[in-house]
C-alpha cells in the first residue's frame, strides 16, 4: 500500500500532543477569560468545558447530561443547553452540525469561523486553524454576499483509520 502523504492541514488533535499541557492551558484560558469578562465561572460551566476538553471527542447534549449526572449534578436538558450556549458564545466550544455534537475550541479566545475535519469512522474531530485552512471568507463578499456565519466541515478518514482500512 502506498503511504498516505502527511496531512496538509494537520491540527493538534489528530497529532499526538501533550494533552496534559493542552488541557491545563485551555482550562486556564477559560478561567482567565471569565475573570476578565466578569463572567461567573460556575462549577457547572467549568465541568461541561472539562468534559469537552477531556479527549477532544465531540459530545452530544445528552451524553453531557449523563456525564453531569454521574458527577453529581442535578441537570436537566435546558440547563445543559444553556451551559453549551454559554461556551459557544464565549468562543470556547463549537457545535458540529453533522454530528449534532459539541467540541472544545482548539484556539479559544479568538473570534473565528471554525473549520473541522471529521473522521467518518471514529468520529474524531480536529479543528483547523483558520489561517491554515486557506479559506478566505472575506472573498465571498465579492459575490454580493456577506458571510455572517460559516461552518465548514470536511469529512474523511483520520490517520489511524486510514491505516486500519489499508490493512
Ligand atoms: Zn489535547
Ligand atoms: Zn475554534
Ligand atoms: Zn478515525
Amino acid at each position: 500500500m502506498k503511504k498516505e502523504p502527511p496531512q496538509k492541514y494537520a491540527s493538534k488533535i489528530f497529532k499526538k500532543h501533550n494533552h496534559n499541557a493542552c488541557f491545563n492551558d485551555s482550562m486556564k484560558a477559560f478561567q482567565k477569560h471569565c475573570v476578565q469578562k466578569n463572567l461567573k465561572l460556575t462549577p457547572l460551566r467549568s465541568k461541561v468545558f472539562e468534559f469537552l476538553l477531556r479527549d477532544h471527542q465531540p459530545l452530544g447534549a445528552y451524553q453531557i447530561l449523563d456525564m453531569l449526572r454521574d458527577s453529581g449534578f442535578a441537570s436537566t436538558p435546558p440547563i445543559a443547553y444553556r451551559v453549551l450556549d454559554f461556551l459557544i458564545e464565549q468562543g470556547f466550544a463549537h457545535k458540529i452540525k453533522r454530528l449534532n455534537a459539541f467540541v472544545a475550541c482548539s484556539h479559544p479566545g479568538s473570534t473565528h469561523s471554525p473549520t473541522f475535519m471529521i473522521c467518518r469512522k471514529c468520529d474524531k474531530v480536529a479543528e483547523i486553524d483558520e489561517k491554515d485552512s486557506g479559506i478566505d471568507l472575506k472573498k465571498a463578499t465579492s459575490f454580493d454576499f456577506k458571510v455572517e456565519e460559516a461552518v465548514i466541515e470536511f469529512i474523511g478518514l483520520c490517520t489511524s483509520c486510514v491505516t486500519v482500512e489499508a490493512t
